[in-house]
Parts: structure tokens; sequence; C-alpha cells
């Protein structure tokens, strides 16, 4: 058995000895009692080992995929048990402009998956490729938002045809943003105020340095000014990998409730950031699924039972998955 899927097989099987629990702090019976289900996971990524039917690109071996499995199926068995029955799948690295595996692994599983897929904006076509991804299930398309990346946005033609294709086709963009790239992701967010925007992760603040330095506080006043901005919506996801990076991650709170009050519960959505979620911290600390999931429907005291729904399922939904309530 691998990895994954034994930590699958021990997740599963945690949540069904749950369901015979009478303990009211137990997580599902918390999950029943308040109807935290039909939950969206708005980001992890899937792959196979298969890399003879789904070849990587030239950039990557199978030495980077760490887990070495971590397929559509895995994933649905990891999350399923939690409540969650959606899922916005993001077109994984090694795969390049290649979104062909997680294109496989929509058609192969409705209604679970959304798709943001990684396209070239240099070549030529860049809307009728969207249009046409968008056809098969594709909501949103991935960048790299560093910050040389984002200072050059504004010299790119196809950046500009993406921005403005996903302002007329409802398509998100989907901002794996530096801190310091945020001067230049709000220019850009200025030019094009009607295209959908997902910042990934906080904007990743916290991930280098913690959060309390005058350099990340500066950093924070520029994302909660973003929330001027009625199309830019924040993932609250990653726990593993931002701040004290330990479960249960309460000193994430802070920013949480900030961003709460700046953008409201309707534009922040939760996300693991699967598989990655599921590994082992420096310390040996398990971070989990159940522990991602439960900072936001169980902890975080200052959310009302509306905004955690907000955050677990409905703003997600809009965003990626056409509108639905
Ligand atoms: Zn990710």
């Amino acid at each position: 058995m691998t990895d994954v899927s034994r930590r699958t097989f021990l997740a599963t099987t945690a949540a069904s000895l749950g369901a015979g629990l009478a303990g009211p702090g137990s997580p599902s019976a918390l999950a029943a009692a308040d109807d935290f289900t039909d939950l969206v996971d708005a980001h992890v990524h899937v792959w196979t080992p298969d890399t003879v039917a789904w070849p990587l690109a030239a950039a990557f071996t199978k030495a980077d995929m760490q887990p070495a499995s971590f397929t559509a199926e895995e994933l649905l068995a990891t999350c399923r048990p939690h409540g969650v029955s959606r899922v916005v799948l993001i077109q994984m690295s090694f795969y390049g402009f290649d979104n062909s595996y997680m294109l496989d692994c929509i058609h192969r599983h409705p209604p679970a998956f959304a798709g943001v897929a990684i396209i070239d904006h240099d070549k030529p076509g860049v809307a009728a490729e969207m249009k046409a991804l968008k056809g098969r299930g594709v909501r949103g398309f991935r960048l790299y938002a560093n910050r040389k990346n984002a200072q050059a946005w504004a010299d790119s033609a196809g950046m500009q045809a993406m921005w403005e294709c996903g302002a007329d086709e409802n398509l998100a963009m989907c901002l794996l943003a530096d801190p310091d790239a945020l001067p230049a992701i709000a220019a850009q967010v200025a030019r094009y105020p009607k295209t959908p925007v997902v910042i990934d992760h906080f904007a990743r603040l916290g991930m280098k340095g913690g959060l309390e330095s005058p350099e990340a506080q500066a950093n924070m006043e520029r994302l909660l000014t973003l929330a001027d901005y009625a199309e830019v919506n924040v993932k609250v996801s990653a726990f593993y990998a931002l701040g004290a990076k330990q479960p249960p991650y309460d000193d994430l709170a802070p920013m949480i409730r900030r961003l709460r009050d700046a953008y409201g519960s309707k534009r922040l959505m939760w996300a693991t950031d699967c598989p990655y979620q599921l590994d082992q911290g420096p310390a040996g600390e398990a971070h989990s699924y159940t522990a991602s999931l439960e900072l936001v429907r169980d902890r975080l005291d200052f959310l009302s039972r509306e905004e955690r729904l907000d955050i677990l399922r409905n703003t997600a939904r809009r965003v990626f998955f056409d509108g639905l309530a």
C-alpha cells in the first residue's frame, strides 16, 4: 500500500469510526449536526504514476512527484468522508501546459470537479483556447504571480487577452501570488476590474518569516486593500505551509479574521492544497485533511455558521461551479 492509499484508508476508517461515536466534538457528529455537507475544496492537485499515458513536462521527472501518486480516485476517497463532494482541480506544474490528465478526471467524475488550467499566454489564440477549455469544465486559469511575472503582465498582449476573456466569459484568473507581487497584481486588477480573480493561499503571507514582521504586515495591508475590487476573492488555504505551520493552525486566525472583515465571507473560499496538506510536518506533526477542515468548520470562533458555510461551500460554488448556490 502506498503512503497515500494508506493515509486514505486511515482517514476513511477514522471517519467511519467517528460516525459511531456519540461525542459532540467528533468531526462527523459536528458535520451531521450542522449539515456541513456538499462542501467544496477549492484547490487540489492530482497526478498519476502512469507517465506513459500522461507524460511529464520536460523539466520534471518522476522523482518530483511526491507522493508518487495522487489520482482523482485517491482524492475522492480522501475528501468524501469529510462531507466534501466537489473539488477544484489545479493544473499541476509537472504537466506543463498539457492539461489533459486534469480534463480526463473532470470528464470521468461529473459533477465532482471543476478545473483551473495553465496555458501559454504567448501563443496566439489565447481566448479561443480559454473558451474551448471552458467547454470541458475549466473555470479558471493559473498564473504564476511572482513579482517579475506580474510586473510583465502590463506589456504582454497575450496576458491582456486572457484577462479580457476572463471578464467576458466569467473565467477566473487564479494567482499563485508572492507577497511582493501584490503591488503589480493591484495594478493589473485596476486595469481589469471586471475579471474574476482568486488569490491562492492568502498570497502566501507567512510562508517565509512568519506573519508578524513589519514587511508581512505591510503586505497584509496590500492584500486587504484589494478587497475594494468586488471581483477579487481569496483562498483560505494551505495551512500546512503558513505561519507556525502546525495544526491546529490557530495562529492564522487573526489573518483570517481581518480578511473576513475586509472581504466578507462570500469572497473567501477554503482549500486544502492536497496532497501537500497530507504531508508530515518537519517536527513530525500530522498535517491532515481533518486538521485543515476543522480550523474553518469548528475553530475560528469569530465566524458565524453562515460564514463557515460560505467559506467551505458557497463562495467556491459561485466562482467555480457556475453559480450553484
Ligand atoms: Zn497548490
